[in-house]
């Protein structure tokens, strides 16, 4: 990029990949000399609680590949570590009339706030924010009822979101053949090391993402089983940081299993819901339910987050949450069940409790699942379908592989009673809900 030219760039943020990248590719198929630039958001960084938190070790180790991978033409990718308002400030001063491309960011509060300040920054500078679909296969905006209100249903929203998959939406962005058109010597800033910005490395590792087509083709057999070794795709930490592209994954999903292409619309159904309802971050969807007298036990919270509650299925699930960072969608269930039934632990506790230990959290699909289990939310499990942990073991973990797996002491004198009688449990709970019925 010269002085004499538009000065251009491209800000990575859930989409870290050169391949099939929306946005770039918009910017790189338009522009010759584009900048690319990470920032390590102080906003977002500051609020984990844990140093070794292993999302950022897994962010680092990509923006470094992704730097690796296109040192040898001289390109790079800048580095920052601090506010992004505050950084395009500063841009906007040294590149008059920049352009600034990005993935388009759907969650309400914070991002949309920040990308609303930093557009009207470059617009006062003469330039502009430039936001492409990359992240979604089809925008919150873009499905609605025929009466123009947004969907609170799964099964009508994924009719709509199904009939929009058409071949186009699906094809992949090349934005890998045109990375010789990306800015070559450029000077820029740099982040060195995790340390610089108050982070250790974590030891949690995560696998490269696989698309894995014998998976995918018996996904729809397998995935309730999570003692599988390869039932489910592990692809949802991927999905959220755009280490794969989900157009790609849809393009094989919906050749070879359509279970797991509507489960990508689970995910896109979350974030239409989230986007459209932004109250239900922390709001039940129901307004009767905001009246429900939640307990706040902590000591049977701390008993949950441990996986020391004596109902085998709900510890194996945490000690894999919080050993791994991730969590089988079945087992997730189960354990979101069990604290907002059988404990009537509110469902925000959970919900926070996964946000900081998950490795794939992301804000919708969390709050969505969570006040999904707790028989709060728009399109909610009725509070009256319980999860029996025993049954639920006996039918999708019959052998127990996953459950000795996470729970090695399972059937020794060690082993701790159940905290709570199931079937008490749910009696209270059913109480609990018709008490706020009208
Ligand atoms: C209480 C609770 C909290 C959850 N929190 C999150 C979260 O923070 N982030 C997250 O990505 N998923 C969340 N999920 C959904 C689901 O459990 C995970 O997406 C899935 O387990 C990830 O593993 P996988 O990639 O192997 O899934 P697969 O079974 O291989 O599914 C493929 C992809 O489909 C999507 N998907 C599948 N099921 C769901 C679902 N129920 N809701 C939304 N998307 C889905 C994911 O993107 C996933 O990667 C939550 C579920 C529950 C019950």
């Amino acid at each position: 990029m010269s002085s004499t030219e538009i000065p251009v760039f491209f800000w990575f943020r859930r989409d870290l990949r050169w391949e099939d990248n929306a946005a770039l590719y918009a910017a790189l198929s338009q522009h010759d000399g584009v900048q690319p630039v990470f920032i390590f958001d102080e906003n977002i960084l500051k609020a984990l609680e844990d140093k070794d938190d292993a999302r950022v070790t897994f962010i680092w180790d990509h923006v470094q590949k992704l730097k690796q991978s296109v040192a040898s033409r001289g390109g790079t990718v800048w580095t920052w570590f601090g506010d992004p308002v505050a950084f395009w400030e500063s841009m906007a001063v040294r590149f008059p009339r920049l352009i600034v491309y990005a993935g388009e960011d759907y969650e309400p509060g914070y991002p949309m706030v920040r990308d609303a300040r930093v557009a009207k920054i470059l617009k006062a500078a003469g330039g502009r924010l430039e936001l492409v679909r990359d992240h979604v296969l089809v925008a919150p905006t873009e499905c609605s009822k025929p009466d123009g209100t947004p969907y609170t249903v799964y099964t009508p929203f994924s009719k709509c979101w199904l009939s929009l998959l058409h071949e186009e939406r699906l094809s992949s962005k090349p934005s890998e053949n045109y990375l010789h058109r990306l800015a070559t010597g450029l000077e820029g800033p740099e982040v060195r090391n995790l340390e610089e910005m108050g982070f250790v490395r974590s030891s949690i590792k995560v696998e490269a993402p696989r698309l894995d087509e014998n998976m995918l083709a018996t996904y729809d057999k397998t995935r309730n089983f999570p003692g599988h070794p390869h039932g489910v795709s592990r692809l949802s930490m991927h999905l959220r940081f755009g280490t794969i592209s989900v157009r790609a994954l849809a393009r094989k999903a919906r050749d070879l299993n359509l279970t797991f292409l509507k489960e990508l619309g689970w995910r896109e159904f979350f974030i239409h819901v989230l986007y459209h309802f932004p109250h239900t971050v922390n709001q039940e969807f129901r307004p009767e339910f905001q009246r429900l007298p939640w307990r706040h036990d902590e000591a049977a919270f701390e008993k949950w987050c441990a996986g020391h509650t004596g109902v085998p299925l709900v510890d194996a699930g945490m000690r894999e949450l919080n050993a791994t960072g991730y969590m089988h969608n079945r087992v997730r269930m189960v354990v979101a069940s069990f604290l907002t039934k059988d404990l009537l632990i509110d469902w925000r506790w959970g919900e926070r409790y996964f946000a900081r230990k998950l490795l794939d959290f992301e804000l919708a699909s969390n709050v969505g699942n969570w006040q999904w289990a707790a028989g709060t939310g728009c399109d909610a499990a009725p509070y009256f379908r319980i999860f029996n942990p025993t049954l639920q073991q006996e039918k999708f973990d019959p052998e127990g592989v996953y459950v000795r797996r996470w729970v090695p002491e399972v059937h020794s004198s060690t082993y701790p009673r159940p905290m709570i009688d199931h079937h008490q449990a749910r009696d209270r709970a059913l109480e609990f809900f018709r008490s706020v019925q009208v």
